[in-house]
């Protein structure tokens, strides 16, 4: 047989296979490719389920998205958005339309196989078939001359797609963010200006000789604007950018790990200058070490990147950028020069970046004339970018739900108690007597944080239950912020937290369950004065421990002897105790305001502030001593 022909019959035997893919992969699972996913907006989403066009919802908390089809789709689009963490409105809506919905956890290795061996298995069993079926076909036309073995070799053509990594490509002006829609991190920004400047124009820099960072590593908080920053820089830079996230790699088949990060980068430097971006590193990059049953897909992923990121050429204009929270965790390899070695705080915001970030997202919605959103940034702190995201969302979410075309301040003040302390909860009706304890407790941390000097002013009461469990809750907003906390401010801290309890004895002569909460933050506030902040007189100031995820919260680490942390046991004990004095003593001399306030929150359920200071200090002979009062 002459090579003409040889090379016809393959061609067409490769012709073959491919429409055997296409057939397979397309027609007869559609579902599974990835093909047709439309990207909408959240508030799109929300309209749609709101209009009840919603088919099924999965709710993605590894990658944060959800998907979803509509009802009337004949085609079975899938539809993307964001899937806000800590949305707790979500579920709810979902369930008043009864829209169905699963939850899904980013190991999606049952699908993965599924559709490995549906998409690839059965072409692959074609072609090789077929390449088997032509063999013979050939051989029997040449004799025996079995030098030709083209089926089984070509057989890795229908693997072609095995090692591909699921980066999204998308193209850098259609990242459509840029640092305009990132508020409060202008830090965050400034480190990240060289970084645009550089890829906007590599050969300047190059020019020059100067090396611009392989890598930087976004750190902090979730829902500060990580993975917004990094598609801001690609925006800003007007560059590619490829994002993957590091849960995505784990729990993979050995090996194919590696080969998304292979992958990842040689289709980077395909498009340099570009933005590789790798969203939640820690899941890759965790110190080797760390862990005691280690995970070798784990290491070969991250050993292949850090590879890739020292065999990149520069001069092309490739940045890696990361996100993490557990910045702890990461290995120390990791953080080497020309890898990730720099690194940027993105904190969560002070006052002015909250209301800086609301006033953004407020943009996107309509607003009553005369909005104050500075109320809201004052009562929001410790608030991350994504938690005031939501407090706009909840605030449009509930003017729907009320009819209206426009947020008002109510809807926005309501939606800062939602993100606070849950949903208002209907279906807890508590007894009167129940009702009656909740109130004495919450007027009881009240008023003992209004006779506290460093205790910030009280703005709100309430005893209406909520879906996070709490049964009430006493707000109080300082009137300017605080970045450092005084020992005196932490003792009294301990000692509002006592109040709800130390009323519920002072009155009822009981305790209840109600203020397990408080005691757990009160011995943790206790307990860190004593082992991190050197607060104690009894050790002076001395570390007895470091904090374990200084992002995540959780509390110190002791690194200190057996013995001393009974003492330290003993000192945590001593502070609450003296707090828990402090709040009975004040709350017995308070006793009829106690009694006063008590009953109107009881029949009011609610109550502002100034209606509690109004009554605290209405002189009837029992009001406090005025010297006494943090407002004077
Ligand atoms: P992270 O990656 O740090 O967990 P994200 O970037 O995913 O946080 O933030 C989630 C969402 O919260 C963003 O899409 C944005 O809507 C909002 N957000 C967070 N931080 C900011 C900010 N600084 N400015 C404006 N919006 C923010
Ligand atoms: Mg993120
Ligand atoms: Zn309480």
């Amino acid at each position: 047989m002459n090579d003409q022909k040889k090379r016809r019959t393959m061609l067409i035997y490769i012709i073959v296979a491919l429409i055997a893919y296409v057939l397979v992969s397309n027609l007869l699972f559609p579902q599974i490719r990835n093909a047709q996913i439309t990207t909408v907006e959240y508030s799109t989403f929300l309209s749609d389920v709101e209009d009840g066009k919603v088919k099924e919802v999965e709710l993605n908390t590894g990658t944060n998205t959800i998907r979803y089809t509509q009802k009337d789709d004949a085609e079975s689009h899938i539809y993307e958005t964001t899937l806000f963490p800590n949305d707790t409105q979500l579920v709810p809506v979902l369930r008043e339309h009864d829209v169905e919905f699963s939850a899904s956890i980013p190991n999606q290795s049952n699908d993965l196989w599924l559709y490995m061996l549906l998409s690839y298995g059965l072409p692959l069993l074609i072609f090789l078939g077929g390449g088997w079926l032509i063999n013979r076909r050939l051989r029997k036309q040449m004799g025996d001359d079995n030098s030709m073995n083209f089926g089984g070799g070509f057989g890795g053509f229908g693997m072609g797609g095995l090692g591909k990594s699921n980066a999204k490509m998308v193209k850098g002006e259609e990242t459509g963010v840029t640092f305009k829609d990132v508020a409060g991190q202008d830090e965050a920004k400034e480190s990240l200006v060289e970084i645009v400047s550089f890829l906007k124009n590599p050969d300047k820099y190059t020019a020059i000789g100067a090396r611009c960072p392989r890598g930087a590593l976004l750190v902090g908080p979730p829902g500060t604007g990580k993975t917004l920053l990094a598609r801001a820089v690609a925006g800003e830079a007007g560059v590619p950018f490829f994002q993957i996230s590091g849960s995505e790699f784990v729990e993979m088949f050995v090996g194919r790990g590696a080969a998304k990060v292979r992958d990842l980068f040689k289709q980077a430097s395909e498009k340099a200058p570009c933005i590789v971006f790798i969203d939640e590193i820690d899941a890759v990059g965790k110190s080797r070490d760390s862990s005691l049953n280690s995970n070798d897909e784990r290491e070969q992923t991250l050993n292949q990147l850090l590879s890739e990121m020292d065999g990149f050429d520069n001069q092309k204009g490739i940045v890696v950028l990361a996100a993490t929270n557990r910045p702890e965790t990461l290995d120390q390899a990791l953080l080497r020069p020309g890898r990730f070695d720099r690194r940027i705080p993105v904190e969560l915001p002070d006052l002015a970046g909250r209301e800086a970030i609301l006033k953004i997202h407020a943009d996107d919605v309509k607003m009553e004339p005369g909005i104050d959103l500075s109320v809201i940034a004052k009562s929001t702190p410790g608030a991350s970018g994504a938690d005031l995201a939501n407090i706009i969302n909840e605030a449009a979410l509930r003017a729907v739900r009320n009819g209206r075309s426009r947020v008002s301040q109510e809807d926005l003040l309501e939606s800062v108690d939602v993100v606070i302390a849950g949903e208002k909860k209907k279906s807890t009706v508590l007894s009167e007597h129940e009702k009656e304890v909740v109130s004495y407790h919450e007027t009881g941390h009240a008023i003992v944080a209004a006779m506290q000097k460093g205790s910030a002013p009280v703005t709100k009461i309430t005893i209406v239950p909520r879906t996070s469990g709490a049964l009430g809750f006493t707000m109080q907003v300082d009137e300017d912020e605080h970045f450092l906390t005084t020992r005196q401010q932490a003792k009294d801290k301990i000692a509002v937290l006592c109040g709800g309890r130390a009323a519920e004895e002072l009155i009822f002569g009981e305790m209840t369950t109600g203020a397990s909460n408080d005691i757990e933050r009160a011995t943790s506030l206790a307990r860190a004065m004593v082992t991190q902040y050197g607060m104690s007189e009894k050790f002076g100031m001395v570390a007895l421990g470091h904090q374990r995820n200084r992002y995540l919260g959780g509390g110190a680490e002791l690194t200190c002897s057996e013995g001393t942390a009974q003492e330290i046991d003993a000192e945590v004990q001593r502070l609450v105790e003296e707090g828990h004095q402090t709040a009975l003593r004040t709350l017995q001399e308070n006793r009829f305001k106690l009694h006063e306030i008590a009953h109107y929150l009881q029949r009011k359920e609610t109550i502002t502030g100034e209606e509690f200071m109004n009554i605290l200090t209405r002189d009837d002979g029992f009001a406090p001593k005025m010297a006494a009062m943090k407002r004077d």
